[in-house]
C-alpha cells in the first residue's frame, strides 16, 4: 500500500514527449526538482540544472564522483566500532557560468520578459537545450540559444555552445565567462537524514591558478582527503560582429569577459569548454598539466565533434537498452503511452547519466544530480542498478564490481574489528570505509555482503566472465561466507538451526533483530555460491585454486562449514498465517495504527522517534517480498501471494526502493492492479515527484527497478538458473506491446511482447538457449527468431 500518494502528473508545461523533457516557461516554483530532472553528469562528472547565468538556483551543484571531503562523526555517547570519519561529497568549482549583459542591463531570467522560453532535456543527443526570447523594456529583442552536454565520449569534458543574437536593433553585448570555486554550502534540513551534511568553512584550497588567452586554470586540494582537483575553461568565439575580450583571475574565480558591439541578425556565438581533472596522487602542476591537454584537444575538434561523439555515444546507449512501450489501440500521440515511454527513457538516461564513466568509483543513491546520501554508495548499486547494466552494458556492471572488489581490504579490517572473521563491506561509503553514522539502520545491515554477491551470481552467469571470478570474484565469495559463518550460531532455541541475530534487513523500520527473513535467505544463498564457486575451482581450475588459497589461506573444512550453514539455516515461518515473519519477533509487535496516520505523517521516519517506529509492526521497504522476487525460485505462487498480501498492507512506501518490487511480484502472483499502480509510481518515481523529494537528487534504484519491473515484472524474465527464460504475462484488457534488448554471454537478443504473440529475435551472436514458459527455445544465426503464443495467464505456476 502507498499510504501517502503524492503523485503529481507532469501538467501542460511539461508536455508528454517521446524523447525529450521540456519546461516551457520559467517555473520557480519547480526549480530545485528541475535542477534535479535537466542534470547532466557522465557518471564521473554531473552538473546540475542550474541556468547559465549563475542563479537563479535552489542547489546549484557541480559533482565529481568520489570527490569528498571527510570529517569526523562525533557521537554523544561514543561506543566501540563506530564509524568514525563521515565522507561527504561536495559542489566543487562551478565553470558553467555565461553571464549576459545587454546594453549594460544583465539578463536575470526571474526579471526578464520572455517572450519565448523552453528548456530541453533532449535524451537522445545527449544535451540539454535552452531557447529563449528576451524584450528588453527599450524594445530591444534578444535571441538566446544554447546547448549544454557532459561529455561521454571525454569524461573529463564539458562544454555549453552559447549564441546570442539582437533581433531588431543594435546593443553593446557583454558575455562574461566564469568560474568559481567556492561554493555556497550544501542546502540541508537538519531534520531530514537523507540530505546531506553542510561543511563549515573552506573545503576547496587553491594549490594553483593561472589564465593564458582565453584560458583559465584553477587547481585545488581538500585538506582532509587529500584530492586534488584542477578545473580548466576555454573559448571559442565566432561571429561578424566586432569584439574584444579581457580574461583576469584569482585563485578561486576566474572570468573572460567578452565585449561585442552587436549587429542586428547577427549571430555571437561562444563556445565554453570545461574540464575537470582530479586525483588522489598527482601534484596540483601535473593536473593542470591534464586540463591543458584535454583543453588543447577538444579546442582543436570543436564543439561539433563533441556533440557527434555524444550523439554516438547515445545512439550506442539506446541500441543497446531502449525499452520501447506502444499501445496497439491507441494512435501515436496518445498522451498516457507517451508519457510511459518518456518514463521509461527518462529513467534510462539517468542511470546512464549516475554509471556510465563511473569507472574508479560506486554510483551513489542520487547519482551526480545532487547531494543527498552524501554521494555515497549504498546496496542500491548492486540489487537495483546492476540487473539493467548487467542485461544492457556489462563492461559498466563489471567496473562497478571491481571497484567493490578493490575495498576487499578495508572490508576485511572492518570485519576484524567488529571481531568477525572474513570481510564486512560497509553498509554507506565512498571511499571504502563505514560511513555510516548511524548503525542500527547502517553498519547492521550486514545484508550487503550477500547483496554484493548475488549481483556478482547474476554478472557471472548473463556473461560467462569466469576470469572475474576466477581473479575477483571468489576472493570476495571466500571472505563473505567466512562472515556469515562466523556471524551466525547453531541455535538451541530453534532446533539447532543456523541463527543470524542482531542485523538489520532492508526494512530500517525495524532494526537491529534475529533472523531477518531477507538476511537469512541472502546468505544462504551467499554460501551455497561460495561453496559452488571454490569447489568448482578446485576441480576445475587448480591454478585459479591455488592462487586463492594463497590470498585467502581458505581451509577445506571451511567450505564444509558453509554448506552445512547454508542447509541448516533457519528462515522464520508461520505456520497459522502460512508466511515468512520478517524476523524472530515481527509478529509480536502491536500493529501500527494506519487509519490514525495523516497523509502528512509520512515518511514516518521524519516525524517519529524511532523507538516509537521499531516497536510497531510497520514496514518501511519491501524486505521478505524482495527476497521473493530476488530468490523467485525458492518460492510457490501461493507463497508469494500469502506473503504479498500480507506485508503490503504494512509497507509505507517510505522508500522509493519499495514500488517497483511490489509491482514486479504483484504481476508474478496476478494482481493487476496492484501491478499497475505500483509500476506506475516507480516509473514516474521522479519525473512526478511521487515522493516529493526530487528537489534533491532522482532516485536511482527505483529507476533501475523500473527496467526489473518491465523485463521481470511484464516480460516475466527469470534468471535463477543460469538460462534465461520468458513468461509475458498480460492483462485481458493490456493493449500496449514491449519491446527491448538483452545482452548474454556477448550476444543480443531482442524480447518483443505484442498482444497474442511474443517474439524473440537473436540480433547479435550465433546460438541462444532460451525457455518460453516451460519450452527451450534454440535461436541461431540461421534461424534467429522465434515466435511463441502470449497466453493470458494471471500467475506463474
Ligand atoms: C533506504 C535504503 C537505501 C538508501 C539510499 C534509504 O532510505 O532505506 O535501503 O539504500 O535510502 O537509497
Amino acid at each position: 500500500m502507498i499510504h501517502h500518494e503524492r503523485l503529481r502528473p507532469p501538467s501542460h508545461d511539461f508536455p508528454a514527449d517521446e524523447w525529450d523533457v521540456v519546461e516551457k516557461g520559467f517555473h520557480p516554483e519547480f526549480m530545485a526538482q528541475l535542477e534535479t530532472m535537466l542534470a547532466l553528469g557522465n557518471g564521473y562528472l554531473g552538473m546540475r540544472g542550474c541556468p547559465e547565468e549563475g542563479g537563479p538556483y535552489a542547489e546549484n551543484s557541480t559533482l565529481i564522483n568520489g570527490f569528498y571531503e571527510t570529517r569526523p562523526i562525533v557521537y554523544p555517547e561514543e561506543a566501540y566500532g563506530f564509524a568514525k570519519t563521515g565522507q561527504t561529497i561536495f559542489s566543487v568549482t562551478d565553470s558553467k557560468i555565461i553571464k549576459l549583459f545587454v546594453d549594460d542591463e544583465p539578463f536575470w531570467l526571474p526579471t526578464a520578459n520572455l517572450l519565448r522560453c523552453e528548456r530541453r532535456l533532449n535524451m537522445k543527443a545527449g544535451t540539454l537545450d535552452r531557447d529563449i526570447l528576451w524584450e528588453m523594456p527599450t524594445g530591444k529583442q534578444v535571441l538566446i540559444t544554447s546547448r549544454r552536454l557532459v561529455s561521454f565520449a571525454h569524461k573529463h569534458v564539458a562544454a555549453i555552445s552559447y549564441e546570442v543574437t539582437l533581433l531588431n536593433a543594435p546593443a553593446a553585448v557583454v558575455i562574461s565567462s566564469e568560474m568559481v570555486a567556492e561554493q555556497p554550502g550544501a542546502r540541508t534540513d537538519g531534520n531530514d537524514p537523507r540530505q546531506t551534511r553542510g561543511f563549515v568553512g573552506r573545503l576547496l584550497h587553491p594549490r594553483a591558478s593561472y589564465a593564458r588567452d582565453r584560458r583559465i586554470v584553477l587547481c585545488h586540494a581538500t585538506e582532509k582527503s587529500q584530492l586534488t582537483l584542477a578545473c580548466a575553461v576555454d573559448h571559442a568565439l565566432e561571429t561578424a560582429c566586432s569584439h574584444g575580450y579581457k580574461a583576469n583571475h584569482t585563485t578561486d574565480f576566474g572570468q573572460v569577459a567578452f565585449t561585442i558591439e552587436a549587429e542586428p541578425g547577427r549571430p555571437i556565438h561562444l563556445t565554453k569548454f570545461m574540464v575537470y581533472h582530479t586525483s588522489p596522487t598527482a601534484s596540483p602542476e601535473e593536473l593542470c598539466g591534464r586540463a591543458d591537454w584535454t583543453l588543447d584537444r577538444v579546442m582543436h575538434q570543436g564543439f561539433g565533434q563533441l556533440l557527434a561523439s555524444q550523439e554516438q555515444y547515445m545512439a550506442d546507449f539506446w541500441r543497446r537498452s531502449d525499452v520501447q512501450v506502444r499501445n496497439t489501440r491507441e494512435d501515436r500521440t496518445n498522451r498516457s503511452t507517451v508519457e510511459i515511454q518518456q518514463a521509461i527513457r527518462f529513467n534510462l538516461f539517468h542511470i546512464l547519466q549516475a554509471s556510465g564513466r563511473a569507472e574508479d568509483t560506486g554510483v551513489s543513491a542520487k547519482g551526480l544530480t545532487g547531494q543527498a546520501y552524501e554521494g555515497h554508495y549504498f546496496w542500491d548499486t548492486e540489487i537495483y542498478l546492476l540487473p539493467f547494466l548487467i542485461y544492457t552494458s556489462p563492461r559498466i556492471a563489471k567496473n562497478l564490481l571491481a571497484f567493490r572488489y578493490r575495498m576487499l581490504a578495508q572490508a576485511r579490517a572492518r570485519a576484524r574489528l567488529l571481531g568477525h572473521r572474513g570481510a564486512m563491506f560497509p553498509w554507506r561509503t565512498i571511499n571504502g570505509e563505514e560511513a555510516s553514522a548511524y548503525y542500527a539502520a547502517g553498519t547492521a545491515q550486514y545484508h550487503i555482503n550477500a547483496d554484493i554477491m548475488y549481483a556478482l551470481r547474476k554478472y557471472v552467469q548473463a556473461t560467462g566472465d569466469q576470469a572475474f571470478l576466477h581473479d575477483c570474484g571468489a576472493e570476495m565469495l571466500v571472505e563473505t561466507a567466512r562472515l556469515w559463518s562466523a556471524l551466525g550460531f547453531y541455535s538451541d532455541a530453534k532446533a539447532g538451526r543456523f541463527c543470524i541475530n542482531g542485523v538489520t534487513g532492508p526494512d530500517e523500520y525495524n532494526t537491529v533483530v534475529n533472523n531477518n527473513a531477507y538476511t537469512n535467505l541472502m546468505a544462504r544463498e551467499n554460501l551455497r555460491y561460495a561453496a559452488e564457486t571454490v569447489e568448482s575451482l578446485r576441480a576445475t581450475a587448480s591454478d585459479a585454486y591455488e592462487n586463492l588459497v594463497r590470498r585467502t589461506a581458505l581451509e577445506p573444512a571451511e567450505v564444509t562449514a558453509w554448506r552445512r550453514a547454508a542447509e541448516n539455516m533457519y528462515v522464520p515461518h508461520d505456520e497459522k498465517l502460512g508466511i515468512i515473519p520478517q524476523d524472530d519477533d515481527f509478529l509480536d509487535r502491536e500493529p501500527w495504527d494506519f487509519k490514525n496516520t495523516p497523509a502528512d505523517r509520512y515518511p514516518l521516519l521524519l516525524h517519529y522517534h524511532p523507538l516509537n517506529i521499531y516497536r510497531k509492526r510497520v514496514v518501511k521497504q519491501t524486505d521478505v517480498v524482495l527476497a521473493m522476487f530476488l530468490l523467485g525460485d525458492e518460492f510457490s505462487p501461493e507463497e508469494k501471494k500469502r506473503n504479498f498480501e500480507f506485508y503490503d498492507p504494512l509497507t509505507t512506501g517510505d522508500s522509493s526502493l519499495s514500488s517497483c518490487v511490489e509491482a514486479i511480484v504483484a504481476a508474478q502472483i496476478g494482481d493487476t492492479e496492484k501491478a499497475i499502480r505500483y509500476g506506475m509510481a516507480a516509473l514516474l518515481m521522479d519525473l512526478a515527484d511521487v515522493g516529493g523529494n526530487v528537489k534533491d537528487g532522482c532516485h536511482i534504484a527505483s529507476m533501475g527497478g523500473t527496467w526489473m519491473m518491465l523485463a521481470y515484472g511484464l516480460a516475466g524474465m527469470q534468471d535463477h538458473d543460469g538460462t534465461l527464460s520468458f513468461w509475458p504475462r498480460r492483462a485481458p484488457d493490456d493493449n500496449a506491446t514491449l519491446r527491448f534488448p538483452v545482452a548474454y554471454h556477448g550476444q543480443v537478443l531482442d524480447v518483443a511482447v505484442g498482444l497474442e504473440k511474443v517474439e524473440y529475435t537473436l540480433r547479435e551472436g550465433e546460438y541462444l538457449l532460451i525457455r518460453h514458459e516451460r519450452e527451450e527455445v534454440r535461436l541461431t544465426r540461421e534461424k534467429p527468431v522465434a515466435v511463441r503464443p502470449v497466453s493470458t495467464l494471471s500467475a506463474e505456476t
